[in-house]
């Protein structure tokens, strides 16, 4: 367990910069998910921590020691890629044991705590079988508990269950959040999928084109997005073009309270976030689809705004019924400046 910070590390590859230079600070026992779209320099940043990849600037500090010269095997930290890249030729137990063998340690202290690691995952029972003999899932599992074997004070997951299936990628990080609560390690994780970020994190880092774009609880950022990229990359959000004057934006068919400076602006409101008013603004419905617990409607108004609303399920609605909605709450974007919110 461990405390992490960064301050002011970037990453220029030739003309690319990867990473700009970006501070944070991440707690004792916290878990920190990374969240950006690919080529938002999630990786290269994790790499830097893990000691793959050098920093152009700034320092990688580990419970406030600078860790610029020490190699990754030499660093308290361990990560779990992508690609499990377990070693084919070497059966679970050995792929586990591996780094422990290289520390010289006793043949009963290696046994014992490779058993607690394969337990740990849920691959008791597993430690003869050769990588080939297992499902994704597992081989993943393997991977982890490689890691955690070697009793890291920061544990790194980049995208580590990218390439399994939702269901599956569903139960490995629940599997994660329990191991990493029951260790308290420091942990961070990359993914580029919202739902995943929202489910694990006590913390979310939104990333874009090498740069932090907000950090908060998935609560915070749901709920209070501060520029439309977050509003877009965590949820959906409808978004109007349209102009503020005298207090008021009028965007589309939408016309509603906005006491900043006059100007173009964006309104953003959550499809959720809509109720159906005898005084709103007037849809025709063009699609319906069925999300399980509630109904998603595209609608248009006659001026060509497009919005979606979400609606209870005992909603009459079809294409083509007429929706009159009014939001409950929404906020008003314009670049350079957090946004205002009607809540
Ligand atoms: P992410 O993990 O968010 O998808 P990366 O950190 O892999 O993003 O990449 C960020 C940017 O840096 C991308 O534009 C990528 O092409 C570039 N990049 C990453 N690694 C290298 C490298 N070794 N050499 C040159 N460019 C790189
Ligand atoms: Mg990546």
């Amino acid at each position: 367990m461990a405390r992490l910070s960064l301050a002011g590390v970037s990453k220029v590859f030739g003309s690319v910069a990867a990473v700009s230079p970006l501070s944070l600070d991440i707690g004792d026992g916290e878990l920190v998910c990374l969240l950006g779209p690919s080529g938002s320099g999630k990786s290269t940043l994790l790499r830097m921590i893990g000691g793959f990849e050098l920093p152009s600037s700034g320092q990688v500090l580990i419970d406030g020691q600078d860790v610029a010269s020490v190699r990754p095997n030499k660093r308290p930290t361990a990560m779990v890629f992508q690609s499990h890249a377990l070693w084919t030729h070497m059966n679970v137990f050995d792929n586990v044991a591996f780094g422990l063998k290289l520390r010289k340690m006793s043949r009963g202290d290696i046994t014992r705590k490779v058993m607690e690691a394969l337990a740990l995952v849920g691959l008791e029972g597993y430690d003869k079988r050769m990588p080939r003999q297992l499902s994704g899932g597992q081989q993943q599992r393997v991977a982890i508990a490689r890691c955690l074997v070697l009793e890291p004070k920061i544990l790194l997951m980049d995208e580590p269950f990218a390439s399994l299936d939702q269901h599956l990628r569903e139960r490995l990080r629940e599997e994660v959040r329990l191991i990493q609560r029951k260790l308290g390690i420091t942990t961070l994780f990359v993914t580029h999928a919202q739902d995943e970020a929202l489910a694990l994190a006590d913390r979310i880092v939104v990333m874009s084109m090498g740069a932090i774009e907000q950090v908060g609880t998935p609560d915070e950022i749901y709920a209070n997005p501060e520029s439309t990229f977050v509003a877009n990359f965590i949820g959906t959000m409808n978004m109007v073009k349209g102009a503020v004057a005298g207090g008021k934006i009028a965007a589309g068919a939408f016309t509603h309270d906005a006491p900043i400076a006059d100007g173009e602006a964006i309104l953003g409101i959550r499809p959720e976030d809509f109720e159906i008013a005898d005084t709103g603004t007037e849809l025709v419905v063009k699609r319906v689809v069925n999300l399980g617990p509630f109904l998603l409607a595209e609608g248009a108004h006659a001026d060509g705004t497009a919005i979606t609303v979400h609606l209870d399920k005992s909603n009459p609605v079809r294409e083509g019924s007429v929706l009159r909605v009014k939001p409950k709450r929404y906020a008003v974007y314009r670049d350079g400046a957090p946004p205002y919110r009607s809540l």
